[in-house]
């Protein structure tokens, strides 16, 4: 079997149109979707992510503010920026790029955005929407793969999906959104027993480790759908997943490529998800 690459470049160029083609409409009735990013500290791959989402709001038309700190920015400077910005109706949605430099509580900066504005859905508040199923915001990347997953008309329903990865942002959501959408979901970790053996159970393989080419063939059964979330980069500095995409394409039915896979509909989703708290924002929702 030779897999169809999911491109998420393609998927996301369809997708922007339409949250582009719903800012106008909602620009007509005067309001401006408006974004705020802050980049504290001076990660150059988190300076590559500020941009691209910077460039992604000028395509969808949205209004956007970009603020850089310097690394030794306190964290009392920080959460006043993040009150002011809860505080500014120009700004629907807030963005704290992380990882943050080490002196500033991750989890301080997460609570102090307003979980209407909080359009990664980091806050406890929509954390636990996610669990019930109850939800407004999904964060952006498990929201980027289903709707991958939905594009090319992959149904969760009754598959065994496996995750691998059970963090916050990526694994945990992941994991609810199958779940939501009546797939059976084993999550693994680095604890997990026999993982190679669980790994070639899964219809639906999702690899956010953060290791470069940890997924390999063996682990794949045949016909499987791979999810590749992993973005690593080689000592030669070249961007690869977790997936070992040339050999794994030959046992899955559908692979996405990074890059140019799950990266790009991450962003996208941000777009969608800052749409929707300006939608009910101005609807005073
Ligand atoms: P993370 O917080 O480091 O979590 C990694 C997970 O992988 C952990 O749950 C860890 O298990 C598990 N793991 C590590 N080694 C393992 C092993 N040998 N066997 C089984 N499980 C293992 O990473 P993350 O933030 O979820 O990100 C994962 C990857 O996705 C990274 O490459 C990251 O750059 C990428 N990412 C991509 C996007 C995107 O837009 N495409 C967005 C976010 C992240 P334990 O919990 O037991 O330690």
């Amino acid at each position: 079997m030779s897999a169809t690459m999911i491109s998420g470049k393609e998927i996301s160029a369809k997708l922007r149109l339409s949250v582009k083609a719903q800012a106008d409409a909602l620009r007509a009735k005067g309001v401006v979707p408006g974004l705020a990013v802050i980049l504290a500290g001076d990660d150059p791959a988190s300076a590559i992510y500020v941009r691209n989402k910077e460039k992604a709001c000028e395509e969808c038309g949205f209004y956007s503010e970009k603020y850089v700190l310097p690394a030794e920015t306190s964290q009392d400077e920080l959460l006043s920026l993040i009150a002011k910005l809860n505080a500014d109706p120009r700004i629907h949605g807030i963005l704290c790029q992380l990882p943050l430099p080490a002196h500033i509580s991750e989890q301080a900066v997460i609570l102090a955005i307003d979980p209407a504005k909080d359009v990664d859905a980091f806050h406890p508040v929509n954390v636990g929407r996610i669990m019930t199923g109850d939800y407004d915001f999904v964060p952006c990347t498990p929201a980027g793969v289903m709707a991958m997953l939905d594009e090319c008309g992959i149904d969760p329903k009754g598959k065994h999906c496996v995750v691998v990865g059970r963090s916050n942002i990526v694994g945990k959501p992941m994991s609810m959104l199958l779940l939501h959408r009546h797939g059976t979901v084993t999550i693994c970790h680095s604890r997990t027993k026999d993982l190679a053996d669980v790994c070639r159970s899964a219809d639906i393989l999702v690899a956010a480790v953060g290791k470069a080419g940890f997924i390999t063939a063996d682990m794949v059964k045949e016909g499987a759908v791979v999810i590749d979330v992993g973005i690593n980069r080689t000592a030669e500095g070249k961007v690869v997943g977790d997936v070992c995409t040339a050999e794994v394409a030959e046992k899955a039915s559908y692979l996405t490529p990074v890059p140019g896979g799950v990266g790009v509909m991450t962003i996208t989703m941000l777009m969608q998800n800052t749409l929707k708290a300006a939608e009910k924002q101005s609807a005073g929702v």
